[in-house]
């Protein structure tokens, strides 16, 4: 067994999508970024790299090749995934939280969870996806960006 970590942090933007766990959420802002800006999914991608001591997200996908522009992170993620598969490894399970003040994420958590489970290739169970508001204070709190933390247990693929 190999555990791992992962954060990440977005600016929210007027005119972006707002897209997270591969769901895109109504909302008058958006994450920027090079890809969608999929914020949950980069801590996750960033906390099954280090789980395989393979370097970061920035390593395989850098902000300057143009191939990732606007690049759904399931894709990216689907590709970290191949990545460990030829390690040997696959994801165990997956916890995650969401710092966000808004919008309330609860009505989309279902459909979170099972996008991210099949990026994963695990069920939904072994995918916990929790959020929470920074209270009002910070980046967060003042709806500048929304940030979120991963740890993943990755185990010997069968
Ligand atoms: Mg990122």
């Amino acid at each position: 067994m190999r555990v791992g970590i992962g954060y990440d942090i977005h600016r929210l933007a007027p005119g972006r999508r707002l897209v997270l766990g591969g769901v895109e959420i109504e909302s008058p802002v958006g994450l920027e970024g090079h890809s969608d800006g999929d914020v949950l999914l980069h801590a996750v991608m960033d906390a099954i790299l280090g789980a395989a001591a393979l370097e970061d997200i920035g390593h395989h996908f850098p902000p300057s090749d143009v191939r990732f522009r606007d690049a759904s992170s399931l894709l990216l993620l689907a590709e970290v995934i191949s990545l460990v598969a030829t390690h040997g490894m696959a994801v165990s399970n997956v916890d995650t939280v969401v710092v966000a003040e808004s919008p309330v994420l609860a009505p989309h958590m279902p459909a979170m969870r099972a996008r991210v489970a099949e990026a994963l290739r695990v069920p939904p169970d072994r995918v916990s996806i929790k959020a929470t508001t920074n209270e009002r204070v910070g980046p967060e709190g003042r709806r500048e960006a929304i940030s979120a933390h991963a740890v993943v247990l990755l185990e010997p693929a069968r």
